[in-house]
């Protein structure tokens, strides 16, 4: 097995911290489609969707998740990448896509403590709880539907990882 391994999820599912972890552990590379995006526009996500809207921001998200597809690679994708269709066929026929599954709760609780707010806008500027309901709610659909195995992200990293490695040794069978 060589292709690329997707993370989905939301914002502070752990799949940057995983990803890293995974990479390490099947020797491969790990891209961040968020961080690629930055180099790329040497702007942050938060100024992208100043200058451009998050219409635009999600156009480039899609050119993004095409540019650092590879095989041998782990990429981290954006949360809300799922959103577009195009994206969620790419994924499925060019990889394994794996979701990191967290409740509101949980994911509220992460970003709270580190709060990176510069990274990224919330969506709604409501409170982040509230938010996460809400975008879990129109999301886990999408994350579901793109994805090829679920993984509990609610643990710790390490055995996000370890379920994550044992799911693709099964489906390489
Ligand atoms: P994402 O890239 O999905 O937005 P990150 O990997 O950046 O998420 O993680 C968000 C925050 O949650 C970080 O502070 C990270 O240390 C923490 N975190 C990530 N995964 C876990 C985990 N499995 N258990 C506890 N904390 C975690
Ligand atoms: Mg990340």
């Amino acid at each position: 097995m060589s292709s690329p391994v997707f993370l989905i999820g939301a914002r502070g599912c752990g799949k940057t911290t995983v990803g890293a972890a995974l990479a390490l552990a099947l020797n491969y590379e790990f891209c961040d489609t968020d961080h690629h995006l930055q180099q790329v526009t040497g702007k942050t996500v938060a100024d992208i969707v100043a200058a451009e809207g998050w219409e635009g921001f999600r156009q480039r998200e899609t050119e993004s998740l095409m540019a650092v597809s590879a095989p041998q690679t782990v990429i981290a994708t954006g949360g809300g990448m799922v959103l577009a269709e195009i994206n969620r066929r790419f994924m499925r026929e060019q990889g394994q896509v794996i979701w990191l599954q967290a409740n509101a709760a949980v994911l509220a609780a992460r970003l709270s403590a580190y709060p990176q707010s510069a990274q990224r806008p919330t969506l709604t500027g409501r409170p982040i709880t509230e938010e996460m309901s809400e975008v879990l709610k129109q999301r886990e659909v999408l994350y579901r539907d793109a994805a090829h195995h679920v993984i509990d992200a609610m643990q710790a990293p390490e055995r996000v990882a370890a379920q994550i490695l044992a799911a693709l040794a099964r489906s390489d069978r």
